[in-house]
């Protein structure tokens, strides 16, 4: 019996640690008494020749149709040779933008205090487009996909991004001082959508004095765009900055206005199980779905509460220092609501 009042929303729980921490999101919402109703999928065991993945046919359907969702981390078996879920799931659904804020948690000590960081990463392409093959025995290649279309893309998102949410500057981040073409084109693209908002500052800067700069001093920074592998590598560094992997959403962005958060962690196999993840990375990334669906009364109370039980301090996980387990934080959130 399905009530329809209630928005429909995907979540896939994932490996890991991925259904310990989807667990305490479904506490926290229904706490909140947030108006979603999930439609839960797991990733199967065997093969969808439909997908060519593990990932059904029904669950993709599943996003389409509801147009959001969540996900939790999937872990991908390194040299297995069939498609990484990840991978899949970006390219079935056309998630062309990955977007990545990174912000210090009041309360929560580390080397810098003011980080406010948006990466936005090429989410299609890149390194990452899975086309790799041997040339001869002790030869492999890999393909480095660079389309116009798809650079377009994101840097529209990016700059689209920033004047929405009043940022002033919109950094491109490359090496085409190497890769003269892929990464030529991708700033070439960036540079004409730049000139359409004259009122954002628009600057590119070669990937490895990034890296320098970030980790100098991360408010030389506003928002940046940057191909598939750099933002990959990038966001982490981020994360880094203000406190790990445990505190940081993200957002995929898809075509038709399809958005499926998920934390940028992955399924940290070596705590799984055991009641000790750090929630607030997916329970943040499910607070940015609400904002999609303008939920936003129920965005704001949730992220409250959640900021006020890390400055709190009371309860932390262990990634944070303390000593809480994943169910006696989210409880705190729970109490904070
Ligand atoms: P990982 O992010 O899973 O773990 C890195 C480290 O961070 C580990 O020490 C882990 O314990 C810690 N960590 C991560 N999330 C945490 C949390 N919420 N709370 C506390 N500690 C946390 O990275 P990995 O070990 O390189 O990858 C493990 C698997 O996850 C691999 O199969 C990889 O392919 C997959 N992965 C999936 C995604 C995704 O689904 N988007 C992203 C990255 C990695």
């Amino acid at each position: 019996s399905s009530d329809s009042n209630l928005i429909r929303a995907t979540i896939f729980p994932g490996d890991g640690i991925g259904p310990e921490i989807a667990q305490s999101v479904k506490q926290v919402f229904s706490t909140a008494g947030v108006p979603i109703e999930w439609e839960e999928h797991y990733v199967g065991t065997e093969i969808d020749p439909r997908t060519q993945s593990f990932l059904t046919w029904e669950s993709l359907e599943s996003v389409r149709r509801n147009k959001v969702g969540l996900k939790g981390p999937m872990a991908t078996p390194i040299g297995k040779g069939h498609r990484s879920l990840n991978l899949t799931l970006r390219k079935e659904l056309n998630l062309y933008a990955n977007v990545r804020p990174c912000y210090s948690l009041p309360g929560y000590k580390t080397r810098y205090d003011n980080v406010d960081l948006i990466t936005i990463r090429e989410n299609t392409e890149g390194e990452y487009s899975g086309l790799e093959h041997q040339v001869v025995r002790g030869v492999v290649e890999s393909l480095k996909i660079i389309t116009r279309q798809a650079s377009m893309r994101v840097a529209e998102y990016a700059f689209h991004y920033a004047k929405t949410h009043g940022r002033q500057r919109v950094s491109a981040i490359h090496k085409a001082n190497i890769m003269q073409k892929t990464d030529g084109l991708f700033l070439k693209c960036c540079r004409e959508v730049a000139e359409k908002y004259p009122e954002i500052v628009y600057e590119e800067v070669v990937i490895d004095n990034c890296c320098m700069m970030l980790v100098k001093n991360p408010s030389l920074f506003d928002v940046l765009v940057m191909p598939n592998l750099y933002g990959d590598i990038i966001s982490d560094l981020c994360a880094g900055l203000i406190g790990g992997l445990g505190l940081t959403p993200s957002c995929n962005i898809g075509e038709g206005g399809i958005a499926l958060a998920e934390a940028v962690h992955g399924s940290a196999p070596d705590i799984a199980g055991k009641n000790l993840a750090n929630p607030t990375a997916l329970l943040l990334s499910a607070v940015s779905m609400l904002r999609h669906l303008e939920l936003n009364d129920k965005a704001d109370q949730i992220q409250d509460a959640i900021l006020k039980t890390i400055a709190e301090g009371r309860y932390r996980t262990g990634d944070l220092g303390g000593k809480s387990t994943t169910t006696e934080f989210t409880n705190a959130v729970c109490d904070h609501l």
